[in-house]
């Protein structure tokens, strides 16, 4: 008998239709979390799903709950699933890979007339981005007890609502569900690898070993707000020359302190932004990431440190607001052994790697088996429109998370 495979051509044409949603002018797609664009990906989604002969179910955090029945139900669900909602400039597999893949093994299974005993579930998890709100990854947070709902609720979006009211204008508020009453066995989330190792390494599947930790501050640096034609340049207190300075040895710091480390100052405002005034105030983020807590906190305590000094030196004032921390996340060893071994089995390249990415994937890590499929993306290209890959790549991943699925399932 020949090997049960998914449908690449099948797989392949629910990405373009899905990228339909949110069709921005390079190819890429946009769906912010709680924007019109994602309800329609979700509504499109469930269709699909119900087709599939899945029941939904939506949690009060929005979060689309897709299940396959099993032939005892008792038994907790093998679950996958990604993210929906994409950055602004986004291509057409982050997040929505896991999503399609998932939705792929499914109805792969409806082909073949296969039953499994456990349930599996396929589930949608709101926010993964943090574009439009915070925390990332804040559906799978509330699911895992890590984030209140009402905190969520309360959280205001870019756009001056808060999520509470999106989720009420979208038709996604839902009974608040969690771990504890809504039970899973393990949780296997396939995407996109993010990064150029796979296609460096040619190798088609990452079996993901964990998630290198992360953190977020916000740096205000202020002084004082001045006239650009007749402040003297020794008696001001200008916020930006400090702040860039900042920025440039903190570039500095972290260059000496190997391969791992990852430091990015990726939001910068100036206050007031003006042409003829001395800059009084500066606000930037520091995301800083490791997969070691001990370089974490020590790169952290010199970096406040730092910072301070340099304000001191400049005669500017300093404030550092803790945005997010994330520990570093070790996946289930069984589970990506699994999948490795679900890879060789089906005459893929496989390789063990670490997530550089933080994904919903770790914050279930902590209380059932997880681990992730990665597949590549070209140039390890990715929040870009010219996000890509290949749809044997997608078909390959979608088979490693097919056999795992059942090995878990029965
Ligand atoms: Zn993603």
């Amino acid at each position: 008998m020949e090997k049960l495979r998914v449908n690449e051509q099948r797989l392949w044409l629910t990405h373009v239709e899905m990228g339909k949603i949110g069709a921005l002018p390079n190819g890429g797609c946009c769906r912010l979390a709680l924007s019109d664009e994602d309800k329609m990906g979700r509504d499109l989604f469930i269709r699909w799903s119900r087709e599939a002969g899945c029941e939904i179910r939506i949690d009060a955090a929005g979060n689309i709950f897709a299940r396959r029945p099993g032939l005892d139900n008792s038994l907790p669900a093998v679950a996958t699933g990604s993210h929906l909602d994409t950055q602004p400039h986004a291509g057409l597999y982050d997040g929505i890979y896991g999503v399609l893949a998932g939705l792929e093994v499914f109805r792969t299974l409806n082909d073949a007339g296969i039953e499994t005993q456990a349930p599996l579930e396929n589930i949608v998890w709101t926010n993964e981005e943090c574009v439009r709100f915070s925390p990332p990854t804040s559906g799978s947070m509330v699911f895992t007890e890590q984030l209140g709902i009402a905190e969520l609720h309360q959280a205001k979006t870019t756009d001056g609502t808060t999520v509470g009211q999106d989720l009420q204008r979208l038709g996604y508020l839902g009974d608040h569900i969690t771990m504890a009453s809504h039970k899973i066995g393990c949780f296997i989330e396939a995407h996109i690898e993010q990064g150029p190792i796979l296609e460096q390494q040619n190798k088609t599947i990452g079996a993901v070993t964990g998630i290198q930790g992360a953190r977020m501050f916000e740096v205000r640096v202020t002084g004082q707000d001045n006239h650009a034609g007749t402040t003297p340049m020794p008696l001001r207190r200008d916020a930006l020359t400090g702040a860039t300075r900042m920025v440039l040895w903190l570039n500095e710091l972290v260059a000496d302190q190997g391969d791992d480390i990852r430091l990015t100052i990726g939001r910068f405002n100036v206050s007031p932004n003006s042409a003829s005034t001395v800059p009084g105030a500066v606000t930037f983020q520091i995301d800083l990431r490791h997969p070691q807590m001990t370089v974490l906190n020590a790169l952290e305590d010199r970096i406040r440190m730092g910072l301070a000094e340099k304000a001191r030196q400049a005669g500017l004032g300093l404030t550092i607001k803790d945005i997010c921390a994330f520990a570093p996340v070790a996946f289930d060893g069984a589970l990506v052994a699994m999948i490795e071994a679900q890879a060789v089995a089906s005459g893929y390249s496989v390789m063990r790697m670490l997530s550089g990415a933080a994904h919903d994937a770790g914050n279930l890590a902590a209380l059932v088996p997880t681990a992730m499929i990665f597949v590549p993306c070209e140039k390890g290209i990715s929040h870009n429109e010219a996000e890509r890959a290949t749809p044997g790549d997608l078909a390959a991943g979608a088979n490693v998370l097919l056999y795992t699925m059942l090995s878990r399932a029965g």
